[in-house]
């Protein structure tokens, strides 16, 4: 492999890493509705700019700092 080489790998994984990182994780989804934590600023506070049924309550979430855009699911979880 040449240096162009591995540097076009680094960024295919960081682009991967940085996919990954601006979902929520599961930690998160399973903290609840007032758990979420903003993946770009680390704020706690949404603005619910939408709210449908699929399956789960599915929200569209905007952070209140930096306005960085999420979308969650809530869903039940069994045997809790
Ligand atoms: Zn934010």
């Amino acid at each position: 492999m040449t240096g162009d080489d591995i540097q076009a790998l680094a960024n295919a994984i960081a682009e991967k890493l940085e996919a990954v990182n601006n979902r929520p994780t599961l930690r998160q989804l399973a903290a609840g509705v007032e758990g979420w934590i903003c993946p770009r600023c680390g704020c706690e506070r949404w603005w619910v700019s939408d709210t449908r049924f699929d399956g789960g309550v599915i929200r569209k979430r905007e952070c209140r700092n930096c306005h960085k855009l999420i979308k969650t699911i809530e869903q039940p979880i069994e045997d809790a």
